[in-house]
């Protein structure tokens, strides 16, 4: 007998109906967290009804049931209290008169309404009087349920599974006595069935903890892990460092002072480095990069500079080479998938004998044939993905642990940081460098596309700046949208309004020296138009592109609109930001958000709030975030959780005594891979 059908009254059919809302076991059924309550927890004196959802406790007096037209069945009861009798019907549910017996003292919960000319209760659940009601009478939970099982089934299966199951404590005794925290049986059943909001309250506080709590846990103990390790003491060359600073062609904002003194020091502890350097679009964060580069190199260490394609690394490496002058030329190499040959032979010759010191490249640069003379620091750019694994396998290669440094423009929302990337040290970049304008955003609809194209964008145009225009589709085979938003069909519009510009196309699809050629056009200011996917999304940088035009707008996250935003206003021309809707409909409200805000770590919470985090994160960590009560907005309880994480780790607590604990911590520990 499978573990379901020990409940009795479910056999195999209704096993296949659980199956397809997920419950394969009695475990789940208690995992199966209520989608919401109706509150039918008030008994109302029938003399005391009032139109709406209600509860009565009373004797049945009458039954009857009939056919009304057309096969239209009516079954029709009285029932009533010291207080007074009321009408009850239910339409169409011919067993009903069966199970309910003259004379027996019910609970009734649903809508008293007026129907047929009489106020009465219609269609209400009706159960025999109890201490333990399952659908009247109580807070009610609902669940989500599929054609075929009913939510009144699967209350009672849920029921039944308490009495089957232990549901034993999972957490540390002297936590959940700490935390005031309920038991881990009277929460699953609080959570169930109610006995009051604030014991529901506190059961969803304890479930959320839990949830929280792992994952604290999870990145406390990766974080303990990796403090062990020994890595590279690359030493402070402060005369080396100063010299590069000087010879900018600009001064550092204070916050890229500090983020770099810090990682400055960081380098030189025993221990690796696990920065994430955090600043909007445009703050500057490759020349702190770059420091920390010159800082390892004066050392005689190598730096790897990893960014996620090969547009955005070649990018990189020229701006290095421009950054550190002719006299380091020959210590620059550039390697990626689509360097062959001899040239590649001599570049990974390069790294070996320690002739390189600044290796910038994509994810090539980690593969097995690349073998690093001193390793000393790894500095990945705008990607989430470099796990423990990659780090261990670069380990081999540098026989000491490489300190990294991760660089991102995408601005993680702090519960997140706390939870999720718990075992980074977050630093931020928040002033932008001086000069930089404002961006003008502005939400358009397609209606008014040819004034956008033919007035605005041109206006830019014709005093010498160029335009980008993103597209949330390379092709019309893609999909069927209503209007065409394929970076295919918007550019031949585009070429129609604007005869005189050049336009381009770039996306994913093209092979990778077509896409150089166009970027590098570009850049050269040869192309006045460039009409693209999300591939120009990270990092490109034309000072003298000063309007983004995204087409469909409202299929792309906050985050990723606020990315898009940051192409332009890079040099100190005026720039704007235009986002088409996809239909003539009111204002998208997402939209209106981004044409206010301007600070990004605000849009990630929008987004946070409004889309949940996998909007936000590749679906890679979106397991770890798959929270079932807990709400990654609630600071207060992260916070909360990951002191408890933290005070676990510090008690050298032996999580071999806490087996459900141990394996929950263990799986999140594999799947937040940033270590
Ligand atoms: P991001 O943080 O988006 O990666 P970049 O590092 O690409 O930003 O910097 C954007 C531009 O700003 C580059 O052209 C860079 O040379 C310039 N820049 C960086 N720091 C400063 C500064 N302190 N003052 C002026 N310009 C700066
Ligand atoms: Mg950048």
């Amino acid at each position: 007998m499978s573990d379901l059908q020990r409940i009795k009254g479910l056999g195999e059919q209704a096993e296949k109906l659980l199956a397809k809302v997920g419950i394969t076991s009695l475990q789940d059924l208690l995992d199966n967290i209520p989608r919401k309550y109706e509150d039918y927890s008030v008994i109302t004196p029938i003399s005391k009804l009032a139109p709406g959802k209600v509860t009565i406790r009373a004797t049945l007096q009458t039954v009857t049931q009939r056919y009304a037209r057309r096969g239209f069945h009516i079954t029709e009861a009285t029932a009533s209290d010291e207080t007074g009798t009321v009408r009850i019907m239910w339409f169409n549910q011919p067993y009903r008169a069966n199970g309910l017996k003259r004379g027996e003292e019910y609970f009734f919960s649903g809508e008293f309404a007026r129907s047929y000319r009489f106020l009465g209760l219609d269609n209400p659940a009706c159960e025999l009087v109890s201490t333990f009601p399952l659908h009247t009478a109580r807070l009610v939970p609902q669940y989500r349920v599929t054609k075929g099982l009913t939510v009144h089934a699967l209350r009672r299966y849920t029921k039944a599974a308490f009495a089957l199951l232990n549901v034993p404590e999972t957490l540390p005794a002297w936590l959940v006595q700490e935390k005031s925290l309920v038991s881990r049986r009277e929460a699953a059943e609080q959570m169930h069935f109610p006995s009051s909001t604030e014991l529901m309250a506190a059961a969803r506080r304890r479930i959320g903890f839990e949830e929280l709590f792992e994952m604290s846990l999870a990145s406390a103990l990766n974080k303990r892990e990796f403090a062990a390790e020994k890595a590279q003491y690359i030493p402070f060359n402060e005369e080396v460092v100063v010299a590069f600073v000087r010879s900018l062609p600009f001064t550092l904002t204070d916050d890229q002072r500090r983020c770099s003194w810090q990682i400055l020091q960081d380098m030189t502890k025993g221990s690796p480095m696990n920065v994430l350097l955090e600043g909007d679009v445009g703050s500057g964060k490759t020349v702190v990069g770059a420091m920390a580069m010159v800082d390892a190199a004066a050392g005689g260490f190598q730096s790897a500079f990893m960014a996620p394609t090969e547009l955005l690394a070649r990018q990189h490496y020229e701006n290095l080479k421009k950054l550190l002058g002719t006299e380091n030329e020959e210590k620059i190499v550039f390697l990626s998938g689509s360097v062959v040959g001899s040239a590649r032979r001599d570049i990974l010759e390069q790294i070996q004998s320690g002739a390189a010191l600044y290796i910038v490249g994509t994810h090539a640069l980690f593969q097995e044939k690349v073998n690093f003379a001193h390793m000393g620091l790894v500095i990945i750019d705008e990607q989430h993905r470099f796990g423990v694994e990659q780090r261990k396998k670069l380990q081999g290669k540098a026989k000491l642990m490489p300190h990294v440094l991760h660089m991102t423009a995408t601005p993680i929302p702090r519960s997140i940081a706390l939870t999720l990337y718990g075992e980074l040290d977050v630093l931020l970049l928040k002033q932008k460098p001086a000069g930089r304008q404002e961006i003008t955003t502005e939400v358009w609809l397609p209606e008014m596309r040819e004034k956008l194209y033919k007035e605005h964008a041109a206006g830019y145009l014709s005093s010498g700046n160029q335009v980008y225009v993103v597209c949330p589709l390379i092709d019309e085979q893609e999909e069927k949208p209503v209007r065409s938003l394929s970076v295919t069909s918007i550019a031949k519009q585009v070429k129609q309004w604007l005869p005189k510009c050049t336009v381009e196309i770039l996306h994913g699809k093209m092979k990778a020296d077509e896409k150089e050629a166009i970027m590098a056009a570009f850049v050269a200011g040869k192309i006045d138009v460039l009409v693209a996917t999300t591939v120009i999304e990270v990092g490109v940088d034309v000072a003298n592109a000063t309007v983004m035009v995204v087409e469909g707008a409202d299929r792309f996250g906050l985050a990723q609109l606020h990315q898009l935003r940051g192409r332009v206003g890079r040099g100190s021309d005026r720039s704007a930001c235009y986002l088409v809707q996809s239909e003539n409909s009111a204002t998208n409200k997402r939209l209106s958000l981004i044409e206010q805000e301007s600070d990004g770590f605000k849009l990630a919470d929008y987004d946070l709030e409004l889309r949940g985090p996998g909007a936000i994160y590749g679906t890679a960590q979106h397991g770890a975030l798959d929270l079932r009560v807990a709400k990654i907005t609630d600071v207060e309880l992260i916070q909360e959780a990951k002191q408890a994480a933290q005070e676990c780790v510090l008690k050298g607590e032996n999580l071999v005594q806490y087996p459900q604990l141990l394996q929950r911590v263990n799986h999140l520990r594999a799947i937040t891979n940033l270590n």
